[in-house]
């Protein structure tokens, strides 16, 4: 008997190093169970595809659910992706899945339609339609951590490109004789802005290791030194963003991340810089928040990804 579509569920996973989230929604995008599992073995495809199916049961199992109730897979994965392939084109954090044919392997093992995208688009698209951006059809979203990622969401879609590169905003160059970047760039965003970039230069100004949390304490404080590195921070951000703006015309600019916790002292900076770099048609017309998913986001977008497609 088919799956009354009022019944349908939708599995969205988002693989990470250390551990993969997984959620369960309903058909009107309602979570209905989370829970994540220890991506330990997943070099080994075999042990990937158990873990997916474990942690699936142990979702369905207290909602008197099976698997056969799940309509569409939805993966999110740290890496570039060729979505229309399903291919995951390169991964750091696991070893083995470069090339791996990800769509392909999960659809034979589940039997259901199964996506997989870049987890930055999966954090812009869940913002968009569960978060901070809720109802926006023209989102850039922006992770600030380790790396600078990106996600745009134009006219209610993913924007990927004919590279699967749309909305990488963490490699743009921005500084002509900044560090060399991992992408073969000079000065990308990232090696600016990046988590080990910022440490780098509180490090500099402070003349000892501060927590970032501490320097956005500190610049609420009015301290000087915090004041000046989040707005320096904010200004390189802020600019980088007004360009974006500029190209493809996002109405809301949502930042998430480990580094967006520094709350307002950053985002302040960003909006007075954004401010100043804007063009006066689009100056005091995009709106730049907070993400409200925090880390539950890539599931989340990787599910409503699943559910929008299938
Ligand atoms: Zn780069």
């Amino acid at each position: 008997m088919p799956v009354r579509s009022s019944r349908r569920l939708i599995l969205g996973l988002d693989v990470g190093g250390t551990f993969t989230k997984a959620v369960l929604i309903d058909g009107a995008g309602k979570v209905v169970a989370r829970d994540k599992v220890a991506s330990l073995g997943f070099s080994n495809k075999k042990v990937f595809e158990a873990a997916t199916k474990g942690v699936a049961m142990r979702m369905l199992g207290p909602l008197g659910r099976d698997i056969k109730d799940i309509l569409s897979v939805g993966v999110g994965v740290p890496g570039p992706v060729d979505f229309d392939k399903g291919i995951v084109l390169s991964l750091t954090n696991i070893r083995g899945w470069d090339r791996f044919p990800l769509a392909d392997f999960l659809r034979k093992a589940w039997r259901r339609p199964v996506f997989v995208e870049n987890d930055a688009n999966c954090m812009a698209l869940a913002e968009a339609r569960a978060g901070a951006g809720r109802g926006c059809d023209d989102l850039l979203g922006v992770t600030l951590g380790t790396g600078v990622g990106g996600g745009l969401v134009l006219g209610g879609k993913i924007y990927r490109g004919p590279f699967y590169m749309g909305g990488e905003i963490g490699h743009i160059p921005v500084a002509a004789d900044g560090p060399a970047c991992g992408c073969g760039g000079v000065g990308c965003l990232e090696r600016m802005i990046g988590n080990a970039a910022l440490q780098e230069r509180v490090r500099v100004l402070f003349q000892r290791d501060v927590l970032l949390e501490e320097t956005s304490r500190l610049a609420r404080e009015g301290d000087a030194r915090a004041l000046k590195f989040w707005a320096e921070t904010g200004e390189i951000l802020g600019r980088v963003l007004a360009g974006v703006v500029h190209v493809v015309g996002s109405r809301t600019i949502i930042i998430g991340g480990g580094v967006a916790e520094a709350g307002e002292a950053l985002f302040q900076a960003v909006r007075a810089s954004f401010a100043r770099h804007a063009m006066k048609q689009i100056k005091g017309r995009v709106a730049i928040k907070k993400a409200a998913l925090g880390n539950e986001a890539g599931m989340l977008g990787a599910a409503w990804l699943a559910k929008e497609e299938a």
